[in-house]
């Protein structure tokens, strides 16, 4: 009997009273306390009749008992679908039906609304409150604390995730045992992560982030996690000097920075900030360090692939790049096109292939095939460059690159561009349709809270400094730019919002 990922992840900490999760109220959970919860809620699992390979959806808070429903779904074999607590039931009854879950765990608060969704489906309906209480957690609370573990090959589908539905409707990525373990395994030794570890979690777990990347190193390495429901920057500082590691997406950092209480003396003990999810501005990266003393070590992956590159431990983390791609993980840039491999320095679209790659779209043979080469390669749909020391920069996304009067505007570089301009905080540039140039380009502008913008002098500058087919035709001022609870900006929404200003 095996089952690769319990086996690496979850067996050694049967019965262990090591620390896991330092939770708000100053409680912790062992290892040995957690590992009980799992196989009871193994035996709650099969009190339900979820087989193995059945979708187990859940949209609940984030709570140790969640983790454990994780968890439990590795041990039996069944197949965890976690989904963002954003949410509505309008848009949950689409997941719900299209991955066929055979038992969907909501929070109680919900589920008077979403039983009707379950009844369609043919899926039961179970509750799990933030604080651990509800229907489902009643009939864990009922089972043994042992369990058997269902046989599994490292082909088997461990998790399925929907991608975030950043360009348009999300797809479920299959991911399999081995997708998950040679991450984990990956990721543990390229970032020296280990027992004394004790990682500042203040992510969401319904995310490749918050749960792979972070959960899934920290069960294989045996270290503990300071688990907080959400980022509150003051709770973050306050237990920050417990911490020896924080991962975060680069909103995070960017509001650490903004309290003064956050500074050398405060990090000074750390020994590692990752970021990810989303780019990292250089700027962010540098204040960070003036701070700090601290490189934040930018990684980059997505749904389908887990984590495909990372900058090193060793050596230079170098700002606005994300690193080399890991051990075992092959990347290439490639003519959109053609799929021909480009020239190094060449921006095209990034190809990658290893154990980390999924198994294909959930019920999307098609799309499946439109991504995932024959030979092994997922084209990503970022774009991006490998300079000559083979750090890759990711340069935007495919589907935000802007083609005006044939020239490819990449919006990050005008971003970046207009984000050191004064008074500029941040930006987010879009195209929009334009009766001459097919597309122009729209730049959405956020001020600083101190230093007054000048739209006038953000125009000089950009005509003064930028070729003319990449001015900004339009400029807007928004308060914040839409971004996603993994801190991404929203740019379908913008697009949409400006579809109309130059026709
Ligand atoms: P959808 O595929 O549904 O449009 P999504 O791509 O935003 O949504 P995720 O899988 O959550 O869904 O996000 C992966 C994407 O996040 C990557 O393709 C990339 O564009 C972006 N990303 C992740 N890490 C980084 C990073 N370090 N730098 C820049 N972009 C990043
Ligand atoms: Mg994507």
């Amino acid at each position: 009997m095996a089952n690769p990922l319990y086996d690496a992840l979850l067996a050694r900490h049967v019965g262990q009273d090591t620390p896991f999760l330092h939770l708000p109220d100053g409680s912790t959970v062992s290892h040995g306390a957690f590992m009980e919860k799992v196989a009871q809620t193994v035996c709650a699992l099969r009190e339900l009749d979820v087989q193995a390979g059945d979708r187990v959806a859940v949209h609940v808070a984030k709570s140790p008992e969640a983790l454990a429903l994780y968890a439990a779904c590795l041990q039996s074999g069944a197949v965890f679908l976690p989904l963002n607590t954003a949410y509505t039931p309008f848009e949950l009854e689409y997941f719900v039906g299209d991955s066929g879950a055979s038992l969907f765990v909501c929070d109680p608060s919900e589920a008077e609304a979403l039983a009707g969704i379950a009844a369609e489906n043919g899926c039961t309906l179970h509750t799990l409150a933030a604080d651990g209480s509800g229907s489902f957690a009643d009939l864990v609370e009922s089972q043994p604390v042992t369990a058997p573990v269902a046989d599994r090959g490292p082909d088997d589908l461990a998790a399925l995730l929907y991608t975030s539905g950043t360009t348009g409707r999300s797809k479920g990525a299959m991911l399999t045992q081995n997708n998950l373990l040679s991450n984990a395994q990956s990721l543990v030794e390229e970032w020296r992560v280990t027992s004394d570890d004790v990682l500042l979690h203040a992510l969401p777990i319904f995310h490749v982030h918050g749960l792979f990347v972070a959960c899934n190193t920290m069960l294989l390495a045996g270290g503990s996690m300071i688990f907080q429901p959400k980022f509150d920057v003051a709770r973050v500082i306050e237990r920050l000097p417990d911490a020896t590691t924080m991962m975060g997406v680069p909103t995070f950092y960017t509001r650490l920075l903004s309290e003064p209480a956050f500074d050398r003396a405060l990090t000074q003990h750390m020994r590692l900030f990752i970021s990810g999810s989303a780019p990292l501005l250089a700027e962010t990266h540098e204040r960070f360090e003036e701070r700090t003393g601290h490189r934040i070590l930018e990684r980059y992956g997505m749904t389908e692939t887990s984590m495909s590159t990372s900058n090193p431990y060793d050596g230079a983390r170098r700002a606005g790049t994300v690193g080399f791609p890991l051990p075992g993980v092959e990347a290439k840039v490639c003519d959109p096109e053609t799929g021909a491999e480009l020239p190094r320095g060449e921006i095209g679209v990034l190809e990658v292939r290893g154990p980390n790659v999924f198994n294909g779209y959930w019920q999307m043979p098609e799309k499946t095939a439109e991504e995932l080469r024959a030979d092994g390669f997922f084209i990503t749909g970022d774009l991006a460059r490998i300079d000559a020391d083979g750090y890759i920069t990711i340069v935007g996304r495919g589907k935000d690159l802007i083609i005006s009067g044939g020239y490819n505007i990449y919006p990050s570089e005008i971003e970046m561009f207009l984000n050191a301009l004064p008074g500029v905080s941040e930006s987010a540039v879009v195209g929009a349709p334009h009766p001459d140039l097919g597309e122009s380009v729209v730049a959405v502008l956020v001020a600083e809270a101190d230093v007054p913008l000048d739209l006038d002098a953000v125009d000089a500058a950009v005509r003064r400094d930028l070729a003319g087919f990449k001015r900004p035709r339009h400029i807007a001022v928004m308060d914040a730019l839409p971004r996603n609870t993994m801190g991404k900006v929203q740019k379908k929404n913008l697009r949409d919002q400006f579809a109309e200003v130059f026709t």
